[in-house]
């Protein structure tokens, strides 16, 4: 059984339960025939209020301890609670018995020391109650918080109830001590307010706790002014404030347990505590110093009592400034340390590498920037999950710090991008600090097979001393960082001049595809897909070109990668899928059984508002859907999500047909063959082009050939390019070719002169017949 458990159980027994509401409502009637005996002045009063104090305090104590029984979470809070009530119950009971031997105010040692040995329970117990402050340094400040505000209530106490009374009319010390109740009172009323603190609700007992305390403070306050007066009397109306600030806690007992605040506490953030609340203890601290001023004498002397409490303030104050100094700076220290330092790896991230940049920059030596971004890591992400990509993140820059050592300062800068600072002083070439970092990175024997292993590409900029801004050195490594990508993975490169002139160049090619789509300077080609088996050519692939008014014409490799960076990828993509739409309605004219193929980019597929462009083109074009063919590659489908699946069986509900294109080249997990709502695949042209001589190639035609015939799709051999590649893709079965064996992608005049609809005299007739295009 958990604590929990137990804490419900013991709630639930009815035996206790009963005892207990009986109690409550015993000590009820108790105060309440009490208050109605001293208002109407029945004789002995004052034994009756004596004896209704102490029933009551008896019973909270004993209250308190079946709490703590019940409420195992704050087992100490009702504990200490109940010693308080139990001190209070033995103080009285001997202050009972000395006033019943004829002293009028018994204000005895004894008595004095068991109060006070109350109070000190009671405020334990506040520093126990669940919404406490758990470290030491907070439960200093609450309690010289409350040492505060009553420390000021002296000065303040002594001006508005003993200025006209001299120190000699208290006949001993003991009796002026006791007038310093009221000021414990507001003291633990101080310490209970900030140990509530700011969280709502706030747990009942507590409240009530407040209102007990409030009660015996409004209680301590009539009794010390009356005595001070000198006109207390025991058994007057004002005694029935103290059974009833005890009649507060067995109320408070049968509050139900406070909730679980561990919970509470670990997701959401601690409320901050209004101003009032932080000022609160200040406040009186003002009264109080206007109160010693008043409260001088003719001579102009402060009165002891009151020099002595404003000396005790002081220090006090003191003790609290220097504790809120150290938490200030522990604070900033927190703060520097969170907004410099990386949370995941605990390097130190981009701020804190740029402050190091600039330093660095200012000085007069040479500097070096390795920049390294991890390939492949967003794959990670995208199918692992996050977790599995921060755990990858965290064990890869601990490598990659030891790598680095005492070399230079290595940094997390982005998500997957990391950067190291080498400064002067430090006989090591970048490159071989480059070349450290790379072998770093490469995977143990066992990581390998668990196959979530980035590689890196690095790019390294250095400058003499010389004067250069830090983002123009950020920039270069950036520059050689992207074409350490370009070279492939696990590779690091300098920046220089040439790399730096291609970059602008880069730059200035984003800024040309951008006009490109409205200036209408793309256009298609169709490449055509043949059947094997009878020579008939009625579907062709659209290819995207690009007529660049400087370059000339630009292949999808040089211009798509910018594309998909830039996002610019989905407005090419729509204007080809029209395009290619209206293209194939018009060879329909000719062969109506005519189809089109158009590709269809990964970050494209991910939009829901593809489904919308298709049926569009379709429709606008008057070409049906299935005569429209996506070609998706299988990396793009494996990233996919299940929205993207959703998306590929409502295209198929469309009747549009959907081809794995590059198919062998991506992930080899077949198991998403049946998820995909494919129509054909389309065999990647490397095993075609390696068919004749290499029996690996071969046979992996062969088996794909097989595979598509069993899940009942299509297949198509892409880049066909000489006769016995063609005889052999002919050979194993496949259904359709493409490549320059057939025909080259031409633009769409020619390309309607090759399309046949019947049977030409025979496959290799193709060629002789005239209908390639090369
Ligand atoms: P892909 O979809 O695999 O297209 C086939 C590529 O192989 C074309 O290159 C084509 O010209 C080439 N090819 C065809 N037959 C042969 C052959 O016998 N031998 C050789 N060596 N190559 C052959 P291209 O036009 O350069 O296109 C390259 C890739 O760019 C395409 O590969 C496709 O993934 C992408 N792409 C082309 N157009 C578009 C487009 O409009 N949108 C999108 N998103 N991607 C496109
Ligand atoms: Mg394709
Ligand atoms: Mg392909």
């Amino acid at each position: 059984m958990s604590r929990k458990d137990v804490e419900r159980a013991a709630a639930r027994s009815p035996g206790t339960d009963r005892v207990g509401r009986v109690g409550l409502v015993g000590a009820g009637v108790v105060v309440a025939v009490e208050a109605l005996w001293l208002i109407l002045g029945l004789p002995a009063g004052a034994l009756v209020s004596d004896l209704g104090a102490l029933t009551v305090a008896g019973w909270a104590a004993i209250a308190c301890v079946a709490a703590s029984r019940r409420h195992p979470t704050v087992r100490r809070f009702w504990l200490l609670l109940s010693a308080t009530m139990a001190l209070s119950l033995a103080g009285r009971a001997l202050w009972t018995s000395q006033r019943l031997l004829g002293e009028s105010l018994p204000h005895t040692l004894p008595i004095g020391l068991l109060f006070a040995a109350s109070l000190l329970t009671g405020t334990a117990a506040l520093f126990c109650s669940v919404t406490a402050p758990r470290t030491r340094v907070g439960r200093a400040r609450t309690l010289l918080d409350g040492v505060i505000v009553g420390l000021a209530l002296i000065p303040i106490g002594w001006l508005l109830i003993f200025r006209n009374v001299s120190l000699a009319d208290l006949d001993e010390p003991l009796r002026t001590a006791g007038l310093l109740y009221p000021m414990f009172d507001l003291m633990q009323l101080t310490i209970l307010v900030a140990v509530v603190g700011p969280s709502r609700p706030v747990w009942r007992p507590m409240a009530l706790l407040g209102a007990s305390l409030t009660v015996r403070a409004v209680a301590d306050t009539v009794y010390v002014s009356l005595v001070a007066a000198g006109t207390y009397q025991a058994g007057t109306p004002i005694d029935v404030l103290w059974p009833l600030s005890y009649l507060l806690i067995v109320a408070a007992t049968r509050m139900p347990p406070p909730r679980d605040h561990g919970a509470t506490e670990e997701t959401g953030e601690a409320p901050l505590p209004p101003w009032w609340r932080v000022v609160l203890p200040y406040l009186p601290v003002g009264g109080a110093i206007v109160a010693t001023m008043l409260a001088r004498d003719a001579g102009g002397h402060t009165p002891m009592p009151i020099f002595l409490a404003m000396m005790a303030l002081l220090a006090t104050l003191a003790l609290r400034q220097g504790l809120a100094a150290n938490e200030n700076l522990r604070l900033v220290l927190q703060l520097r340390k969170l907004a410099y330092v990386d949370q995941l790896t605990g390097l130190p991230n981009r701020l804190a590498f740029i402050r190091r940049l600039r330093g660095a920059l200012r000085g007069t030596n040479r500097v070096a920037v390795l920049l390294l971004d991890l390939d492949g890591f967003k794959q990670v992400n995208d199918r692992f999950g996050h977790t599995t990509g921060d755990t990858l993140l965290s064990g890869l820059s601990r490598r990659m710090r030891r790598a680095v050592g005492d070399d230079g300062l290595i940094a997390r800068i982005g998500g997957d991008e990391f950067a190291v600072l080498v400064t002067d002083g430090r006989p090591l070439a970048p490159e071989r600090l480059a070349e450290r970092l790379l072998r770093a990175l490469q995977p143990s024997p066992g990581e390998e097979l668990v196959g979530v292993h980035p590689s890196a590409s690095i790019g390294i900029a250095e400058y003499g001393p010389q004067h250069i801004s830090h983002t123009d050195l950020l920039r270069d490594a950036d520059i050689a960082m992207y074409a350490a990508k370009a070279a492939g993975k696990s590779a690091y490169r300098r920046c220089t001049q040439g790399l730096r002139e291609s970059a602008v160049s880069r730059a200035e090619l984003i800024a040309d595809l951008r006009r490109a789509v409205d200036e209408e300077q793309l256009h298609l080609e169709f490449q055509p897909i043949v059947d094997l088996a009878t020579g008939a050519v009625r579907s062709a692939e659209a290819l995207v070109r690009w007529r660049h008014p400087r370059l000339g014409v630009l292949s999808p490799a040089r211009f798509l990668p910018l594309a998909e960076e830039t996002g610019l990828i989905l407005p090419i993509d729509r204007w080809v899928i029209h395009e290619a739409c209206r293209a194939a309605a018009t060879w329909q004219e000719r062969v109506p059984s005519a189809t089109v193929a158009v590709n269809i980019a990964a970050s494209h597929l991910r939009r829901p508002d593809l489904i919308a462009t298709v049926t569009e083109a379709t429709a606008g074009a008057g070409l049906a859907p299935r005569a429209l063919t996506l070609e998706l590659t299988e990396s793009a489908l494996i990233e996919g999500s299940d929205a993207v699946l959703d998306r590929l069986g409502q295209l198929r509900e469309l009747g549009i047909r959907i081809a794995i294109d590059d198919f062998g080249t991506g992930y080899s997990s077949l198991s998403y063959l049946h998820r995909i709502p494919a129509t054909e695949l389309k065999i990647d042209r490397s095993f075609v082009a390696r068919i004749p001589e290499d029996t690996r190639a071969y046979a992996t035609v062969e088996m794909v050939t097989r595979l598509a015939g069993a899940f009942d799709l299509g297949v198509v051999a892409e880049g066909v390019e000489t006769e016995r590649q063609h005889e052999a893709v002919a050979a194993i079965g496949c259904a359709q070719g493409q490549g320059y064996r057939y025909g080259r992608p031409a633009s769409l005049a020619e390309l309607r002169t090759v399309l046949v609809d019947c049977d030409p005299p025979g496959v290799s007739g193709v060629a002789e017949s005239g209908l390639t295009l090369t």
